[in-house]
């Protein structure tokens, strides 16, 4: 495999589930006049979050979905805020809803997490949907974790019952995404060790991997002594370095003896952003499936 072949393009990957979705919402209409829309809640202006908006906005126009932002001031109260989600909650229009994070200090997040409703909670926000992910049976999966295992499943990478190390635990990328790896499915079933910033000797583990998840935050932490000439390296990381972003692998080292690798920009971000529109689609049908 040359180069260039080694390289995992999530882009085209998206633009594939793009395509997808577009016959599926398309499908939705003809039966049901029904067109999935997501409600975005954003607490003031800081600028990866409003990014993060105007991407998520972006892509509903791809595939022809609803959007609404509900902008509000970064010194909102809590009942305030709950008020809004419970709105949303109701409105029949409304099929995913994000409560766009970090949230401001006098914002309890588990308060936040608990009050979204389930059927509409399209990025595994609410406590339910993580319990269900942990019993085996998932009703929607968070989208940076499912992007991950979407990725090595269209290009043919199994981990059934190979080693899978992820670096990072937090509750958004690393835990939910070892629990994904794990579930007892032919495209899953893999044995997996999750390290974190207290793991001693991290390349012990990465040099044994199959398959290396690296979500940490740290620009450059995978270096090329650090992983086997077969493994398959998913970047995560997203950091920037003098206005340029670079992920969590020194990827001009590791591309050359990695197996496959994901590039950052251009590897899962736009893979998550696509996955998100494939929840709002499957909460449209949840939500119709309990309306008639
Ligand atoms: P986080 O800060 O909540 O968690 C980082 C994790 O990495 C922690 O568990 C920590 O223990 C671990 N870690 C930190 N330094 C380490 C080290 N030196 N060795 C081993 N482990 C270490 O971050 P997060 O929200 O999980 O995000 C992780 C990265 O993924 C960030 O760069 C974030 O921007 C990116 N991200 C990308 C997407 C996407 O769609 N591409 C989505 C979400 C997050």
């Amino acid at each position: 495999m040359n180069q260039e072949q080694k390289i995992i393009e999530g882009k085209a990957i998206a633009k594939e589930i793009e395509n997808e979705l577009i016959t599926a919402g398309s499908d939705l209409f003809k039966q049901s006049k029904l067109k999935p829309k997501i409600s975005v809640v954003v607490l003031g202006q800081e600028p990866a979050s409003q990014f993060y908006v105007r991407m998520i906005e972006k892509t509903c126009r791809k595939v022809f979905f609803d959007f609404d932002k509900y902008q509000l001031t970064e010194d909102i109260k809590q009942n305030e805020l709950i008020s809004l989600i419970k709105k949303l909650n109701n409105d029949i229009n409304t099929h995913g809803i994000i409560v766009q994070t970090p949230l401001p200090p006098q914002i309890d997040e588990i308060k936040i997490r608990e009050c979204l409703h389930p059927d509409k909670d399209v990025d595994c926000f609410n406590p339910v949907n993580m319990g269900k992910l942990i019993m085996g049976n998932p009703t929607f999966l968070p989208c940076t974790p499912n992007a991950v295992f979407e990725i090595l499943k269209r290009e043919n990478i199994k981990i059934n019952g190979k080693n899978v190390v992820i670096i990072g635990r937090s509750s958004v990328v690393g835990k939910p995404l070892a629990l994904i790896f794990l579930l007892k499915k032919p495209d899953a079933n893999a044995t997996v060790t999750v390290c974190h910033s207290r793991t001693e000797n991290l390349s012990f583990y990465t040099k044994s991997a199959d398959v290396i998840v690296v979500a940490a935050g740290r620009a450059r932490l995978i270096k090329s002594d650090m992983i086997s000439d077969n493994a398959v390296i998913i970047d995560v990381g997203t950091n920037d370095i003098d206005g340029k972003l670079v992920g969590d692998v020194d990827f001009d080292e590791v591309s050359k003896i990695a197996r496959r690798i994901t590039p950052v920009p251009g590897g899962v971000g736009p893979v998550t952003n696509m996955l998100l529109m494939k929840n709002t689609l499957q909460a449209a049908r949840i939500q119709l499936s309990k309306s008639v």
